[in-house]
């Protein structure tokens, strides 16, 4: 059907429970119970959790997707997605795409902390998962994306150094997946969002998808459609700060508006 819309869920940290009550503040993280919850409705309610690479199979006509389909979507490669998050997913049978910080995964595999820039959380040094772990994610079926080297804004970098700036953060991020992992990427979210067509144009040779990033409250949900560009994904941010109730909207809005 050509009015299929995809939700993609887009996730940070899930911590266990009993860690959410040291966070200042919630954005970028939910607790395990909350989102084992999330995986139970969308295992209940007859969706399917599809990779990116069938969404963008999908999207170019190339592959039917059931009537109930959404991909998952865990951002940075915090060592959380490895140990708290992969064995929930492989609880239920699903697996993710998650889009890997090559400086924090480097650190990670030398024993060394790396600070980062989020949106969502400000500048944190927190556990990156290491390429072992990255490994692991593969071998559970799920894709690995790239977010750059840095995880910089990339509007900043092209202000500063203009286009080749852009393409150091994507050609040294690539380079190391393919080191690491022996993988070509296809897949690229753009860390927090930031993006120009300028910036499309250069990444686009580069990837299949290039995918956003946004969150607004009041909540909005937007879906990828046939229309969707596949320089611009869309997405749903979720975290502790999405009520159960805002999050079942993502599922009936999606049904509701084909
Ligand atoms: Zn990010």
């Amino acid at each position: 059907m050509s009015e299929q819309r995809v939700p993609i869920l887009v996730y940070h940290h899930v911590y266990p429970d009993d860690m959410l009550a040291t966070c200042e503040s919630l954005s970028g993280i939910i607790g395990q119970s909350e989102f084992q919850r999330q995986m139970e409705y969308i295992a209940q309610e007859g969706w399917q959790v599809i990779s990116m690479t069938a969404v963008l199979d999908w999207l170019t006509r190339k592959r039917v997707v059931p009537d109930r389909a959404v991909a998952m979507n865990f951002d940075n490669g915090w060592l959380d997605t490895r140990t708290v998050t992969m064995p929930i997913m492989q609880e239920f049978g699903m697996k993710a795409t998650c889009y890997v910080i090559t400086d924090g995964l480097e650190a990670a595999s030398a024993g060394r902390s790396q600070s980062v820039r989020t949106q969502t959380e400000g500048v944190v040094e927190r556990p990156f998962m290491d390429w072992d772990h990255a490994r692991e994610l593969l071998d559970a079926n799920w894709e690995i994306g790239a977010h750059t080297a840095t995880h910089c804004k990339m509007t900043d970098k092209h202000a500063a150094g203009g286009d080749q700036a852009v393409l150091w953060e994507i050609e040294t991020s690539n380079a190391i997946i393919e080191k690491r992992l022996g993988l070509a990427v296809d897949h690229f979210a753009y860390p927090s969002g930031s993006r120009s067509i300028r910036i499309d144009e250069l990444l686009a040779p580069y990837y299949r998808s290039l995918r956003l990033w946004h969150c607004e409250f009041p909540i909005q949900w937007s879906f990828t459609d046939h229309a969707t560009s596949r320089l611009a994904i869309d997405c749903q941010n979720v975290d502790a700060r999405v009520s159960f109730e805002d999050f079942k909207r993502i599922f009936t809005d999606a049904q509701e508006l084909q």
